[in-house]
Order: structure tokens, then sequence, then C-alpha cells
């Protein structure tokens, strides 16, 4: 059969790329890399992170509700630190402040993690 003459060009349409790319919290929408937790987990300004393959910025559902969770957690565990050396006795603030971070660190560290496993698991990444 002979091809159509008037049948439109096959362009690539710019809203079609990339269906083959996973929508879940794991795949980046443009490249369809999969960022895995490290992005979401060390990013500072909540809710945001960048693809490290392409470096589209990104975002994801649920993002800022999750935030004030993990800050919540982490005052939480901040102040139950605190409580802990206070009722320790440490004179050395150095010393006192060395243990609270050995007390406190472990755990928010380990929250963070967490928090950014559930993320990449339940939440869904999209463009920024
Ligand atoms: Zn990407």
């Amino acid at each position: 059969m002979e091809p159509n003459p008037y049948e439109a060009p096959k362009v690539a349409d710019p809203r079609q790329a990339n269906l083959s790319v996973p929508i879940d919290g794991r795949h980046c929408p443009a490249c369809g890399e999969n960022i895995g937790i490290g992005p979401i987990g060390t990013e500072i300004i909540p809710g945001r992170c960048r693809c490290p393959y392409c470096h589209t910025k990104l975002t994801w559902k649920g993002a800022y509700t999750a935030t004030l969770i993990m800050i919540v957690l982490t005052l939480a565990i901040l102040g139950g630190a605190v409580l802990v050396v206070r009722s320790l006795g440490i004179e050395n603030r150095w010393l006192a402040g060395a243990v609270l971070g050995v007390m406190a660190l472990p755990p928010t560290l380990i929250v963070g993690w967490i928090g950014a496993a559930l993320q990449a698991r339940y939440s869904i990444l999209r463009r920024l």
C-alpha cells in the first residue's frame, strides 16, 4: 500500500514522552531513571529534590505533610534526649552536647530514612 502523502508527519509530541516510565515515587518522570530514596532523604528544601540523572526539579504528593511529621518526630526525639541528658547531671557542657548528639542523631537519621523510604514507596514523583 502507498503511504498517504496527506497523513500528518510523525512528530514527537512532548506530552507523549516517557509513557513507559512507571508513575511512582521512585522513577523520575522526565528521564525514567530510578532515583532511589537518596535524593528525597537528603534534600534540604522540604518536598523538592532534583533527579541525580537529568537534574529535573521534582516534587511529590504529600511532601509537606510528611515533612511536618518528620519535624515533629525529630523534635520529640531531641526533647527526649535533652531530658535524658539533664537527668544524667553531666556538668561539662561539651560532654553533655556530645552525649545529646550521640543519643539524638541515630534515631533522627533512622526516622528520616524511614520517611524517605515511605515517600518513595507511596507517593508519586512529578515535575516541579
Ligand atoms: Zn531524571
